[in-house]
């Protein structure tokens, strides 16, 4: 590779490499429009029309914005796995495939730890946010517990495969396979999240749900594959819905068509031409002022007088001023006075104000 010389180059380069190494990620998750993943239905429950949109209709490269912060996520993953490896035994990106009222379903666990005794294992799924404190979302507990369900259910089922162990087994010849041990079926799940600000949030333990969750989120699966034909007309979020800013779907949905209102236009077009016309005003004014301004400051320094007016006394100019003391003055002089060192800066703190640069006044009479 030649030296990088411009900064748009390199900008280039690494957007374009991210791309690449998210590519190779996604291909082995394979065509996500033919199976349901935990994710979909944690992210359906909230709105089904966004996953429809996304899985069979929205094609196209994703933002970057967003590949960066799936790509964060992935790096926590990774150096958790590393982190947890000398004290724990864990199973990486471990997939449950099966079969549910005739539709493929392919659950990808993040990391899975067993316990080194045999007594269970705790499913993690890690979670990056935009925010700046860790939170706790519906949906994060959703794809847990969805996770966790399909563990126990297909727990002695040849579902069960992860990059360690190429043929599908049942989940225990799995752990046995990989570490030799004979586990019991107790499962629980946490939650782990870091947000922008680097703050890990964990929250759990979660344990699997039961079996109406099950069959909700089972219902909601053969919804999902119903509204492949048609997925812009499939059900969507009414109300607030935290993930309506980062929807591909936001166009073309219902909940933000306008309604049309005979009459607006001429109000609305009315409106519009005052705000321009107020704007021009405020930017004449403005203009005016300086001009003012400047000239004031200069017949003043000439005269050595404060206020200026019309030979018509009908308009004066003046300008404000304030007088300000000397911070170390005063606080000499508190010290002198034994006012106590720990009160002086709470006394000169609430003393303070603000000062705008000297300002002119109008006056008409
Ligand atoms: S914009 Fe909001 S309500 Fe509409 S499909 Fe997207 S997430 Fe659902």
């Amino acid at each position: 590779m030649k030296m990088i010389q411009a900064n748009q180059e390199m900008n280039n380069l690494i957007e374009n490499s991210v791309r690449r190494f998210a590519e190779k990620g996604s291909k082995l998750l394979g065509n996500r429009a033919l199976y349901i993943g935990a994710s979909d239905l944690a992210s359906a429950a909230g709105c089904l029309r966004s996953v429809a949109m996304n899985k069979y209709c929205i094609a196209g490269q994703q933002p970057f914005q967003r590949l960066l912060t799936f790509q964060r996520g992935h790096a926590l993953e990774r150096s958790l796995f590393d982190a947890l490896a000398p004290f724990a035994l864990g199973i990486e990106q471990m997939e449950i495939e099966f079969d549910w009222n005739s539709i493929k379903h392919k659950f990808h666990l993040d990391l899975v730890l067993i316990d080194q005794q045999g007594e269970g294992v705790t499913v993690l799924e890690n979670k990056t946010t935009r925010s700046e404190k860790p939170e706790l979302r519906d949906s994060y507990v959703t794809q847990l517990q969805v996770q966790m369900g399909a563990l126990e259910r297909f727990w002695d089922q040849r579902c069960f495969s992860a990059a360690q162990a190429v043929e599908k087994t049942t989940f225990p010849e799995l752990v046995e396979y990989l570490y030799g041990i004979k586990l019991k079926k107790n499962i629980n799940g946490f939650i782990p999240v870091t947000s922008t600000q680097d703050e890990l949030g964990v929250y759990g333990p979660y344990s699997p749900p039961g079996d109406s969750f099950w069959d909700e989120m089972m219902g909601l699966s053969a919804r999902l594959v119903a509204a492949k034909n048609n997925p812009a007309a499939a059900p969507y979020a009414k109300g607030f819905h935290i993930l309506c800013d980062y929807c591909d779907g936001q166009q073309s949905c219902p909940k933000f068509a306008a309604v049309e209102i005979d009459g607006l236009d001429p109000v609305l077009q009315g409106v519009k031409k005052l705000r321009e016309a107020e704007a021009a005003i405020q930017a004449a004014l403005a203009e005016k002022e300086k001009t003012l301004k400047e000239f004031y400051l200069r017949v003043q320094n000439t005269v050595g007088r404060r206020y200026l007016a019309c030979p018509t006394g009908k308009y004066r100019l003046s300008s404000s001023s304030r007088e300000y003391y000397k911070k170390d003055n005063i606080r000499r002089m508190l010290y002198e006075n034994n006012v106590p060192i720990t009160e002086i800066d709470a006394i000169l703190a609430s003393a303070a104000t603000v000062s705008d640069t000297q300002s002119l006044r109008f006056v008409w009479t």
